[in-house]
């Protein structure tokens, strides 16, 4: 992967983003996404932000190769903190992290959220942790997609700011409003992937000694393992 070849990932990522954007790329390591953007019109200026002083150092050198010093600001900072309010970013990217980590980072820098108008998000795992938290803090989900590469299933979800109260039932937490209603081959796929997860677990925490915390664990996975069953009996009837 570089700036030019991007994986298919962050290749859609990318096609989220709209052309007169202002993006900030949150643990941008290489600022591969950033600089793409640029080179090809996906937006008109950038920040990368980064945690870690390698990557950070990686994003700086790889911003100075493809020239776009005057267009991309990097920044060594955690989370949103590397967004300043005279950068007016409307789009916030974070990518190839897990949800809950994603969502953190979303609650920590809320502030700086300000007149950003669309947060596109892609999770690694655990994508339930942001739309909980997209349901609590007035953002609505727009689009979303799943793909797989290279054996891994990635999702994307696209957030807009609402001023209308966003409800979202367990199903739709779980498995994405808009996922639900794709069903794609992908999404069936993951599912099942899960459930043979959960499944495993559950029949482990059986033959484990039964403390409060076993039984609470069990519960929730069986929890989710009838939330599956229903989405994919739906499925056939
Ligand atoms: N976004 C790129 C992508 O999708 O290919 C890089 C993903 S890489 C797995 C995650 C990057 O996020 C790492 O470089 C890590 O240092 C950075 N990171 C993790 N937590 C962060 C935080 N709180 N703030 C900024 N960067 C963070």
């Amino acid at each position: 992967m570089n700036a030019q070849q991007l994986s298919v990932r962050l290749m859609k990522v990318a096609a989220h983003v709209q052309a007169d954007a202002v993006v900030a790329d949150i643990g941008s390591d290489h600022a591969y996404l950033p600089c793409h953007l640029l080179h090809n019109g996906g937006a008109v200026r950038a920040v990368a932000g980064e945690i870690v002083k390698g990557p950070y150092e990686s994003a700086k050198k790889q911003v100075q190769a493809e020239g776009l010093e005057d267009k991309i600001t990097v920044r060594l900072a955690p989370g949103l903190e590397a967004i300043e309010p005279s950068d007016g970013i409307t789009t916030v990217t974070i990518a190839g992290m897990g949800g809950s980590l994603i969502a953190s980072i979303l609650e920590d820098g809320k502030d700086r959220l300000k007149g950003v108008e669309r947060l596109i998000l892609q999770p690694n795992v655990h994508a339930q942790a942001i739309r909980l938290w997209a349901v609590e803090n007035g953002w609505q989900t727009v689009a979303e997609e799943i793909l797989k590469e290279k054996d891994k299933i990635y999702e994307i979800l696209v957030l807009e700011p609402t001023e209308e109260k966003v409800e979202l039932d367990a199903k739709q937490l779980l498995f994405g409003p808009e996922l639900l209603k794709q069903r794609t081959e992908v999404f069936k796929e993951k599912w099942q992937r899960e459930a043979a997860q959960w499944k495993a677990i559950a029949e482990r925490l059986e033959n484990t000694t039964q403390t409060e915390d076993i039984r609470t664990k069990k519960e929730q996975l069986l929890e989710k393992i009838a939330l599956m069953e229903e989405v994919f009996a739906d499925e056939n009837s």
